[in-house]
C-alpha cells in the first residue's frame, strides 16, 4: 500500500483528501502545521506528500526547501491558492514537483497523485545503478552522489536523467521528454523540461554552463552523453 502525507491546516480539504486517498486504498497520515509535517516527514517514510502552501508555524515552501535539503526525494505536489504561490513553484529551485491550484475538483487531484506514483515507479525497472564521471545514481534507492557526497535529486529529476540515460547517445525529443516523464495527463509546456534541465545540470554537471553530459541539441531536445 502506498503511504501519502497530507500537510494541510484547513479541516474540511484535510478531511474530503483524506477520504477520497483511502477510498483509493491508500494510507493517509496526516499534520495541520508546517512544523509537525515536516518532522513527520523526515522520520517516516512516504511514498509521496501533499503540502499546502499556507500553513501555520512553517510555510509549505520552507517546507519543501528543508525536506530536499534533508536529502529526501519523494515527490511533493503543492496545493495553491494564488497565482504568486505559482510563480514561485515554477521557480523550482523549491524541488516541488507538480501543484494543483485551490479549489481543485477530488478528480484532478487523483489523476495528479496517480501521474506522480507512476513516474516514481518507472524507473526502477530498468536501470538499477548508472555511473557516469564522478557522478554514481542508484535509480532503485533513489540516491546519487557526486564525488562520493549525497546530491539532492527530486523525483522528478530522477526520471529525467533516467530517461536520458535509457536512450544515450541519442537525441530524444521535448515532447517525448514530456511524455515520457510528466505523463500525457498533465498540462506543461515544453519550457518547462529545459528549466528541469538546468536544474539538473547544477547538480550533476562540473561546468553547468558548459555541460558535458546533458547536451542541448537546438529546437529539438536533449542527449545525454556518457563520455564511456
Ligand atoms: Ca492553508
Amino acid at each position: 500500500m502506498e503511504k501519502i502525507l497530507i500537510i494541510e491546516d484547513e479541516e474540511s480539504i484535510l478531511m474530503a483528501l483524506e477520504d477520497n486517498l483511502k477510498l483509493e486504498g491508500y494510507e493517509v497520515s496526516s499534520a495541520m502545521d508546517g512544523l509537525k509535517g515536516l518532522s513527520m516527514a523526515k522520520e517516516q517514510r512516504f511514498d509521496l506528500i501533499i503540502l499546502d502552501i499556507m500553513l501555520p508555524e512553517m510555510d509549505g515552501f520552507e517546507v519543501c526547501r528543508q525536506l530536499r535539503q534533508a536529502g529526501i526525494t519523494m515527490p511533493i505536489l503543492m496545493l495553491t491558492a494564488k497565482s504568486q504561490e505559482v510563480e514561485k513553484i515554477l521557480g523550482l529551485e523549491l524541488g516541488a514537483d507538480d501543484y494543483v491550484t485551490k479549489p481543485f475538483s477530488p478528480r484532478e487531484l487523483l489523476a495528479r497523485v496517480k501521474a506522480l506514483l507512476r513516474r516514481i515507479k518507472l524507473p526502477q525497472k530498468e536501470i538499477h545503478i548508472f555511473k557516469f564521471g564522478d557522478v554514481e545514481i542508484d535509480f532503485k534507492k533513489y540516491e546519487a552522489r557526486k564525488k562520493r557526497k549525497l546530491i539532492n535529486l527530486t523525483a522528478l529529476e530522477f526520471s529525467l536523467i533516467h530517461f536520458l540515460i535509457k536512450y544515450k547517445d541519442q537525441v530524444v525529443q521535448r515532447n517525448s521528454i514530456l511524455d515520457e516523464v510528466w505523463g500525457n495527463d498533465v498540462f506543461v509546456q515544453p519550457r518547462t523540461v529545459d528549466k528541469h534541465i538546468s536544474e539538473l545540470r547544477k547538480k550533476i554537471e562540473d561546468d553547468p554552463p558548459n555541460p558535458k553530459y546533458i547536451i542541448g541539441v537546438r529546437n529539438i531536445g536533449y542527449k545525454f552523453v556518457s563520455g564511456e
